[in-house]
């Protein structure tokens, strides 16, 4: 056979998997945390999530989750939402969390994943609320986006949001991806990077896993909460950022398709994408069709930030190898 030299890693051969994974209370090797084949269609209705990101810092050899209260703050409410109860505190997750990382030696950026789910028979379906939910939580090798300075082309999708009174935009929940899954793929096959998806008044909702921001006359716009958006921890980040380091107003409000073609800068963030520019939108060039500049020193901020290189923001920040 002949084999081809890459120096890229291959997409379809995933990273080997980590040791154990967290579920229900205890460490469990990886491999032997297996469900019937039966269970497949049905576990994941009710399923809510968390994507956290953990960074590796060389010079103090140390692993920063960033952010990871407001993360397990919000999993909590989309369990709310799904009227599952959590027999889990944040502290006991928080410490679950920390154990697991021990356990699977992790010293690289790291992807943290809790899925809170209704275990054992329940039909997906059925109006499950009686039995707490079950968590099971996952760490994979996932390197920082920073260095890709791209940008995406994005299209405005023929798709429309999910709203609050059909499925809650605000619950982190696996069903919902349905929504982000027809937008990404309808943005893909018609040859751009990311759609952008308006909601159900016609306003600009965010992206398929990110929210949006844009910039005009010096002015940081984005949704507000109530625009059919997953309420970002990564975009909250972003706005403290916009008015406590570049000292820019920054407004929450309606904003219609047009303002992104006629924008000076815009882009998605979220913990998966950190920030992301957009460089076009339906090929209209977001100004110059480059990142743009406030957009540049924000990716800048955030790294240092949530590598623990920026002493500024240590509240937001978990040492997972010297904590106390
Ligand atoms: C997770 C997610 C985001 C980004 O939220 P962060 O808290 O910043 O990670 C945005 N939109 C959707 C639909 C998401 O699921």
């Amino acid at each position: 056979m002949v084999r081809r030299r890459s120096t890229r890693r291959i997409a379809t051969s995933p990273p080997p998997d980590p040791p154990y994974l967290w579920s229900s209370g205890k460490l469990v090797p990886w491999a032997e945390a297996t469900v019937h084949v039966s269970a497949l269609a049905w576990t994941g209705v009710s399923a809510v999530f968390e994507g956290i990101r953990a960074y590796w810092n060389q010079g103090e050899e140390e692993m920063y989750i960033f952010r990871l209260q407001s993360h397990l703050h919000r999993l909590l409410d989309s369990m709310k939402l799904m009227r599952m109860s959590s027999p889990y505190s944040p502290s006991e997750l928080t410490t679950a969390i920390m154990d697991l990382l021990k356990a699977n030696q992790v010293r690289e950026d790291t992807y943290i994943m809790p899925l809170a789910y209704f275990g054992g028979s329940v039909p997906g379906y059925k109006a499950a609320y009686q039995q707490p939910g079950e968590v099971l939580i996952t760490t994979r090798p996932l390197a920082s986006n920073a260095r890709s300075n791209r940008g995406s082309h994005c299209c405005i999708s023929s798709w429309v949001r999910i709203s609050d009174n059909v499925m809650s935009p605000r619950a982190k929940s696996i069903s919902n991806y349905q929504n982000s899954r027809l937008v990404s793929t309808e943005a893909q096959i018609n040859g751009y990077d990311a759609g952008i998806i308006l909601n159900p008044q016609g306003k600009v909702a965010e992206g398929a896993y990110a929210c949006v921001f844009l910039v005009r006359d010096g002015v940081a716009i984005t949704p507000g909460v109530t625009a059919g958006i997953l309420e970002g921890i990564t975009r909250d980040t972003v706005i403290r950022l916009f008015r406590d380091v570049l000292r820019m107003p920054v407004e929450e409000r309606d904003v219609d398709r047009t303002e992104l073609y006629v924008a000076e800068e815009a882009f998605f963030c979220g913990t998966y994408f950190e920030i992301e520019p957009i460089v076009s939108v339906d090929r209209y060039l977001v100004g110059s069709g480059r990142p743009g500049p406030l957009t540049r020193k924000l990716r800048r901020l955030y790294q240092g930030i949530v590598r623990g290189e920026d002493r500024g923001y240590t509240q937001w920040q978990t040492p997972v190898w010297h904590s106390s």
